[in-house]
């Protein structure tokens, strides 16, 4: 009997202070400063404080046994809630900084507090706790766009362009294309500062930076690097003409003056350019641009500069002979010359190559290297290539037909020939138009199409061979990986380098790379030729050296398709009692 009234006074006692605990945790949980929200384990609301409901705008009776992702959590993180919930349901507490949406659909930054309560015996919930932190997540926004932008003009700062310049030279190394970076400087920018005023300037600066981004492509970027300098970062270009339209641009777009405070005010920029190349670094670039703005700057204002004028040159050339090429071969401005080889020991024309020129309406007579590159570069050289084989090989018939002796005509072909599967095709056409047998048919390729072999270029080299096209090495001794090939592919001929032979009398290197490489060459039975022979006394040595045939102005420079014939009939006797 007492034992049951001492547990009935336990009981009271106890379930006094189950009250005052409840009585406790009721008001911190109502009173919290923090948003708490109670979830059943399907995320359905069981209860949520005053500053829950204060947090995201929604009345505890609107939400109340409604899913809580569909009323506070963004589409693109209801993935998210629902794992961070399972997450806390297998009892691990989570903490977490995302985004939430409030009634009125707009967004909070909050922290998001995640722990598994037991609701009742059976079930277990989540309690949620947010804060909100969308003042500190400002302030860290705004950190980072100080890092980053320049306030005054909203543009990128220096350190975000050097970090897009990089990103681009990573991309254009892959794609090829080519990259520049203008700076420019306002050239009267202290003037007006020290006149009229910071406020001015500001205004003159914000001006530019309006400008400068009308200006450029929206896939160009603009910058203030800092003071009154700005750079702008300008790709998918392929060279320095492309640089030059837009830097043009830039200094026409500030001809015009800036209003300031009601007053026209005249301005001017200088810029400073650096164009891209394959192995070129952000930093360089900059170092560049800047050098080529100071350049331009001390040359007298309001203009663009290259950092390297030669190579701005050199491409605006190229461009002009670009642009020139399409039209050339319309206007049947290409011709051919050709160039005897001749048989050493007995002095007699064995063979002729067709060398390309072209006859430029205001530059003149235009030799090979000036226009081949450009030519495989833009894929003209197919047309040209073209049209070169069918000229050789109607001039060859010509020949035949007027009584000269059967030697073979050369051809050169270039890498970007062999890239052409139709190639074996159009040679054979060609020989069929002409009517010249295969066997009077020479193709000359060089070393370095023999460094990038291709299915193409090997079957090219087997239907041809199979017809009865011979082929040689051209300029052999200027690459090294061919050795292999000439393993592989019965080649007829390898011309030694023109580089090597002009140096045989006065180098001693020459000399053993002529005498290694001629070795090679009658190891392997090939025809070995010397090319550029220009001095009788290099004939002596060639001879030893095993070379059978030389080309070279001491015999001839190339020369008209007439005067070959000439030629011909005036040579008799051994070409080397022709020795100066
Ligand atoms: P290549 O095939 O090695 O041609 C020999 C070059 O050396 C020619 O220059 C020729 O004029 C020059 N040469 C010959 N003998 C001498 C000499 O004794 N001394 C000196 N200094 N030079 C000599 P060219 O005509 O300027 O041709 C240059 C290159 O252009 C050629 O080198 C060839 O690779 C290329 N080429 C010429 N015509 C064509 C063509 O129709 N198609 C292709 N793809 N390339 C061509
Ligand atoms: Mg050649
Ligand atoms: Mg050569």
């Amino acid at each position: 009997m007492l034992e049951l009234q001492i547990s009935e006074v336990e009981r009271a006692r106890v379930s006094s202070e189950l009250e005052v605990q409840r009585a406790y945790f009721s008001q911190l949980f109502s009173n919290s400063p923090e948003a708490i929200v109670l979830l059943d384990n399907t995320d359905r609301v069981v209860d949520a404080n005053a500053a829950f409901e204060e947090l995201f705008q929604y009345s505890l009776s609107e939400i109340h046994g409604r899913d809580l992702n569909d009323l506070i959590v963004p589409e693109d993180r209801v993935e998210e809630a629902r794992e961070l919930s399972e997450r806390v349901l297998l009892r691990t507490p989570v903490d977490h900084e995302t985004v939430r949406r409030r009634k009125d659909g707009t967004l909070v930054d909050v922290s998001l507090l995640g722990c598994p309560i037991e609701l009742d015996s059976e079930r277990l919930g989540v309690f949620g706790i947010y804060r909100d932190f969308s003042v500190r997540k400002e302030h860290e926004r705004h950190l980072e766009y100080l890092a980053r932008y320049d306030p005054l003009t909203g543009l990128p700062n220096r350190f975000l362009f050097e970090d897009r310049l990089r990103q681009m030279l990573a991309k254009a190394r892959r794609t090829g294309e080519r990259i520049a970076v203008h700076f420019l400087d306002l050239d009267n920018f202290k003037a007006i500062n020290d006149t009229m005023g910071h406020r001015a300037g500001d205004q003159l600066l914000q001006a530019a930076a309006g400008r400068l981004r009308e200006t450029v492509r929206e896939s160009d970027s603009v910058a203030r690097l800092g003071g009154d300098e700005f750079g702008v970062l300008q790709t998918g270009i392929s060279d320095a003409v492309g640089a030059t339209i837009l830097a043009r641009k830039i200094v026409d777009a500030f001809s015009e003056p800036v209003r300031i405070n009601g007053r026209r005010v005249p301005t001017a920029v200088t810029v400073g350019i650096s164009l891209s190349s394959p192995e070129a670094g952000a930093e360089q670039m900059m170092a560049e641009a800047d050098t080529a703005l100071y350049k331009g700057k001390t040359a007298g204002r309001n203009r663009f500069e290259f950092h390297n004028r030669a190579m701005a040159d050199e491409v605006c050339e190229y461009a002009s002979i670009h642009r020139e090429l399409h039209r050339a071969l319309e206007r049947e401005e290409f011709f051919l010359e050709y160039q005897p080889q001749v048989d050493l020991a007995s002095g007699a024309v064995v063979g002729c190559e067709a060398l390309v020129r072209w006859r430029h309406p205001e530059r003149g007579v235009l030799g090979p290297d000036s226009f081949i590159k450009i030519c495989e570069r833009s894929g003209l050289i197919g047309p040209l290539g073209e049209w070169v084989l069918e000229e050789a090989c109607r001039q060859r018939k010509r020949w035949s037909d007027a009584g000269v002796p059967d030697f073979p005509i050369a051809v050169n072909l270039a890498a970007a020939q062999f890239r052409d599967p139709r190639l074996a095709e159009k040679v054979v056409d060609a020989l069929d138009r002409s009517g010249l047998p295969p066997s009077l048919l020479h193709l000359e390729l060089t070393e370095s199409t023999l460094l990038e072999p291709s299915d193409a270029l090997e079957q090219a080299l087997e239907i041809l061979n199979r017809k009865g096209i011979k082929f040689c090495i051209d300029d052999f001794g200027t690459g090294y990986s061919s050795l292999r090939y000439l393993r592989s592919f019965p080649f007829h001929k390898v011309k030694i380098a023109r580089e090597f032979v002009s140096g045989i009398l006065d180098s001693s290197d020459d000399a053993v790379i002529v005498d290694a490489v001629a070795g090679l060459g009658v190891k392997l039975g090939l025809v070995v030729l010397a090319e550029g022979v220009e001095d009788g006394r290099q004939l002596d040595f060639l001879a030893r050296c095993g070379c059978t045939e030389v080309q070279g102005y001491h015999f001839s420079p190339p020369v008209a398709a007439d005067d070959i014939v000439g030629l011909i009939r005036a040579w008799t006797g051994n070409p080397v009692s022709r020795a100066v």
